[in-house]
Order: structure tokens, then C-alpha cells, then sequence
């Protein structure tokens, strides 16, 4: 997984928001246990954000990233 940044204030604690229902893997499951997890529920609009800034709350949309380190 890629490391991502807030747009807003640099930091590098983002979260990943989860909407419907996640394939779990190893990846996921790592993430939840390092409180980088955030599950959205099973409905979205089209915009949803999906990275979370654990640092000041700020919510954007980070877009599809590559399949990069599996
Ligand atoms: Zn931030």
C-alpha cells in the first residue's frame, strides 16, 4: 500500500474509507489493527471520499490508485 498524505496538513496518518462490502485481506486486515480503516457503509453518491486524515479529520477523494506493492 502506498503511503498517501493529506492534502490539507501533510500528514501521513490517513485512513482508508471503506464502502460495501471489502474483499478482507491481509492488506485490510493490517490496516484495521493500525486504526486505518474506516468503513463508509454500502451506499455512495458518485463523490465519496475515500482517505481520511487521522490527524485533522479532513475527508477527500484520493481516486483509484494503482495496484502498485500487493
Ligand atoms: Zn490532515
Amino acid at each position: 500500500m502506498s503511503e498517501r498524505s493529506c492534502p490539507k496538513c501533510g500528514s501521513r496518518k490517513v485512513a482508508c474509507i471503506i464502502y460495501g462490502l471489502p474483499v478482507w485481506s491481509s492488506e485490510l486486515e493490517r490496516a484495521d489493527r493500525e486504526g486505518r480503516l474506516i468503513m463508509g457503509g454500502c451506499c455512495m453518491n458518485g463523490d465519496d471520499p475515500d482517505s481520511q486524515c487521522l490527524s485533522c479529520g479532513h475527508r477527500w477523494t484520493a481516486g483509484r490508485e494503482p495496484p502498485a506493492d500487493m
